[in-house]
């Protein structure tokens, strides 16, 4: 099925936007900066109220090139607080640690929230210089002239629970690989700039969220020396899927509304700008969405579907025979950065696997797939009632 999209965005009809994450200012700065005329609507009182000074990975492995610049390339300037991160130290299941070194950033460190710095901060004030219109405090249910969809998550395939506190420990990035601490994810401590998080990233057993989170702190004080002043709750959720398309009637979904996120590791930020740029592109080109993200993302979503998979059928064994991959190929050539490049990059084999492990790994994320004919809403529960 092939989308045809408004061609033409014209000054006097506003493309509407559904969300002022990452992805819809994403979205509404390549809109904006060609010299069309958008309207974001977010249903909260500001950008970024999912969080709260939370630090965030921008992963830096996906591509050869740096994340910082394909975002300037799509139009996105670094106006936010983005620290590199070139050690990581894990800690395999029987607690035994492995240091990962990289010349180039494994990762840039981003605060998420409303204040200021944040990513979420940043987007918002290059969108307003755009000329941008955001309507905060209106949420956008239904959208019958079109535009895109960018609500972020629907559904829980992952969710995370943790602290954010103030510290006077020095940054480092801590990760743990253990089912006790966070049953087929992980934990982590972050640390940078007198700011810490640390989570439970959990992909089963969520009720239990609770006991694990507090498993991950004491692990984390054994082995680290956690020092938390103020400390906060935090967490939230997060869904993934590879959707058979992303668009709707006229709408347009992005970023985590429509599942694009890393489903072995839930790094989505990046994934988040890349789609709403790529939306807006779509809009304003006539070019095929479906194509436009598939070409982009399309290899990365199906390979971080397969390891995931591969994780959750191996659990700690699994953990353990990762990280002795990982030490191996250290020994010789690649450094950090190159060995999670070429771990999460597309492979023939791990293509052909995918189908089979789609059918194994149910999303939670309503499917736009099955949409009813003429639906205009963002969030799609009207679904259900195809049953
Ligand atoms: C605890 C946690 C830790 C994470 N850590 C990392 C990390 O380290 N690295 C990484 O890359 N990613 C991480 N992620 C994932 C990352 O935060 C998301 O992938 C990213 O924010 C998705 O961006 P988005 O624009 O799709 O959605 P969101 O950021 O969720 O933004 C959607 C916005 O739309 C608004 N909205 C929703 N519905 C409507 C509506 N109907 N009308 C108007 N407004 C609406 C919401 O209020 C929200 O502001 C983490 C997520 C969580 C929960």
């Amino acid at each position: 099925m092939c989308f045809s999209p408004l061609k033409n965005v014209q000054q006097d009809n506003p493309v509407e936007i559904a969300g002022a994450g990452p992805s819809g200012l994403a979205a509404a700065l390549t809109i904006a900066r060609r010299g069309g005329r958008v309207i974001v609507y977010e249903r909260r009182s500001e950008v970024g109220s999912r969080f709260h000074g939370d630090l965030q990975g921008l992963e830096n492995w996906t591509t050869e090139g740096d994340v910082l610049d394909e975002l300037a390339s799509i139009g996105i300037k670094a106006n936010f607080s983005a620290t590199p991160f070139r050690e990581v130290v894990l800690f395999d299941p029987d607690g035994r640690e492995h240091i990962y070194r990289s010349a180039k950033p494994m990762a840039y460190i981003v605060h998420r929230g409303s204040a200021a710095g944040t990513l979420d901060s940043g987007l918002r004030q290059q969108a307003v210089d755009a000329g941008v219109e955001i309507r905060f405090a209106e949420s956008c249910d239904h959208m019958p002239r079109g535009g895109i969809v960018a609500g972020g998550p629907h559904g829980a395939d992952a969710i995370g629970v943790g602290y954010l506190f103030d510290t006077d420990m020095v940054d480092g990035a801590y990760v743990a690989l253990s089912n006790k601490l966070a049953p087929q994810g992980y934990a982590y401590l972050l640390i940078q700039g007198g700011h810490g998080t640390l989570m439970s990233w959990l992909y089963a057993d969520f009720h239990n969220e609770q006991h694990y989170l507090e498993r991950s702190l004491e692990f984390f004080q054994n082995r680290v020396g956690v020092n938390m002043k103020d400390p906060r709750r935090t967490g939230g959720a997060a869904n993934f899927v590879f959707p058979r398309s992303a668009h709707k009637g006229k709408l347009l979904y992005a970023g985590e509304a429509a599942g694009f996120q890393d489903a072995l590791w839930g790094f989505g930020m990046r994934y988040a700008m890349l789609s709403g740029h790529l939306a807006a592109h779509s809009l304003l080109t006539g070019e095929d969405y479906d194509r436009l993200w598939r070409k982009r993302l399309g290899g990365l979503l199906r390979t971080a579907l397969v390891n995931r998979y591969i994780y959750r059928r191996l659990g700690d064994r699994g953990y353990e025979l990762l990280l002795a991959r990982i030490d191996q190929a250290l020994r010789f050539k690649q450094d950090g950065r190159g060995w999670i490049h070429s771990y999460t990059a597309p492979r023939l084999w791990k293509r052909l696997c995918f189908p089979l492990v789609q059918r194994a790994l149910p999303s939670h994320r309503p499917s736009l797939n099955v949409a009813v004919e003429g639906c205009d809403c963002t969030w799609c529960r009207c679904l259900h009632t195809l049953k």
